[in-house]
């Protein structure tokens, strides 16, 4: 960074403003955040935490499937370095997920997942019911199939999001909470700061990290805001004790149960359209929790701690949108949908990359410029 340049702002600090900005720090740029509430406790606090690329691939995303994978092999060096900073050690839980089948239509879902997954040459394995409940006693005699995937992993995300805002602060960050961006200035196509309720802020660079509300923020054209709408999840969290010892996660193909090394339990989730709605409501959780305890019985009786809802911020084609803009200074860095914890670390060592002026071939399929409508 030369004398006469500004300090990086970051728009957001949700995991990922969090990620981009503690990196940047390691790498000597100065960086401020800038948070509307408090950082963290978005849709980054609500998420279940689960790293599980196996898991979550989809059919027709090959490039968020290498993206993915890059992030979760990043994920060691990432908690080390974290702990270098904060002395605190976050610990990648890799115990692997167990997808589960409760009748035959769920069997052949699940065969169809398991051709895909094994055809790509993942480490998997197919199981019947009893099978599966060897391997994790808790699960119920309805289980008729279930497919292993060992390489998955999770994460307490909310030990992490507090080790993530302790290393920016003990980096020497500057971290502005309350503090709400009311707008992107922008002049002869040049993004040069951000307007506050309090003040104006200057800048070379601006990384807009707003997850869900990126495309709200007023200064930017229509035509090149990132295409993000929120998507509703709720998620509840029970504390897990010996009647209910899983570990590893569970999903069914409605529901999934996450359970935190330290006895949290995340079950979970609905995918609504609801806009910017928070508020938990009674159907979803009645059908979740339905699902949960025909496929684990044994939760019956924890403790329920939370009802939680998040918006992820969902994209138009559900892909990340990371790079650079058609607006010098400005960097999307947005839309991550379901897999902003598990990105994390990608997005921010390709962000430096980027702010180095180094090529990154692994985020070119999801440039923000490819919603631009040709002429
Ligand atoms: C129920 C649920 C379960 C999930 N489970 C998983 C999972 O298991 N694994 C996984 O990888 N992902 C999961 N996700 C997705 C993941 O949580 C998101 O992709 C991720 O949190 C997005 O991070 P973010 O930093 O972009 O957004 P956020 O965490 O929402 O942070 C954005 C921040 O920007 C701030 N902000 C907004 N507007 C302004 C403004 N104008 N000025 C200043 N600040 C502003 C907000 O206050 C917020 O703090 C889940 C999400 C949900 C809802």
């Amino acid at each position: 960074m030369t004398a006469s340049e500004k300090p990086i702002l970051i728009v957001g600090g949700g995991i990922i403003g969090l990620s981009i900005g503690w990196q940047l720090l390691r790498q000597g740029f100065e960086v401020t955040i800038l948070e509307r509430d408090t950082a963290g406790h978005s849709a980054s606090w609500a998420s279940a935490g689960m790293i599980a690329p196996h898991a979550e691939a989809g059919f027709e995303d090959m490039d968020l499937l290498k993206l993915d994978h890059a992030s979760l092999e990043a994920y060691p060096q990432f908690l080390d370095e974290l702990k270098e900073d904060t002395g605190t050690d976050v610990v990648l839980d890799q115990r692997g997920t167990l997808i589960v089948g409760l009748d035959r239509d769920d069997t052949l879902w699940l065969r169809r997942l398991y051709d895909f997954r094994e055809h790509l040459g993942f480490p998997l394995e197919w199981m019947s019911g009893s099978e599966a409940r060897e391997k994790e006693p808790s699960l119920s005699p309805k289980v008729v199939s279930a497919m292993w995937l060992p390489k998955d992993a999770q994460i307490e995300n909310r030990e992490l999001l507090t080790a993530l805002r302790t290393a920016f602060l003990n980096k020497g960050g500057r971290l502005l909470e309350q503090c709400e961006v009311t707008e992107i200035l922008v002049k002869d196509g040049k993004a040069y700061g951000v307007k506050t309720a309090q003040d104006q802020i200057e800048s070379q660079t601006i990384i807009l990290a707003a997850g869900s509300w990126s495309r709200e923020i007023p200064g930017i054209p229509e035509v090149l805001r990132p295409p993000v709408r929120p998507v509703k999840g709720q998620v509840m969290t029970a504390r897990r004790d010996e009647s209910c010892p899983l570990e590893c996660m569970i999903r069914s193909p409605r529901i999934y149960l996450a359970p935190k090394l330290n006895g949290r339990l995340s079950i979970g989730a609905s995918t609504e359209e609801k806009g910017f709605h928070t508020i938990p409501t009674i159907g979803v959780f009645r059908d979740i929790l339905d699902e949960a305890w025909r496929a684990v019985p044994s939760i019956y009786d924890l403790e329920i701690e939370e009802f939680i809802a998040g918006l992820r911020p969902g994209s138009r084609d559900h892909a990340p949108i990371i790079g650079k803009t058609k607006l010098e200074n400005l960097i999307y860095a947005t839309g991550h949908y379901r897999h902003g914890i598990l990105l994390a670390p990608i997005t921010a060592y390709e962000i430096i990359k980027l702010l180095k002026g180094l090529p990154s071939e692994l985020l070119q399929p999801f440039s923000p410029n490819r919603f631009l409508v040709k002429a």
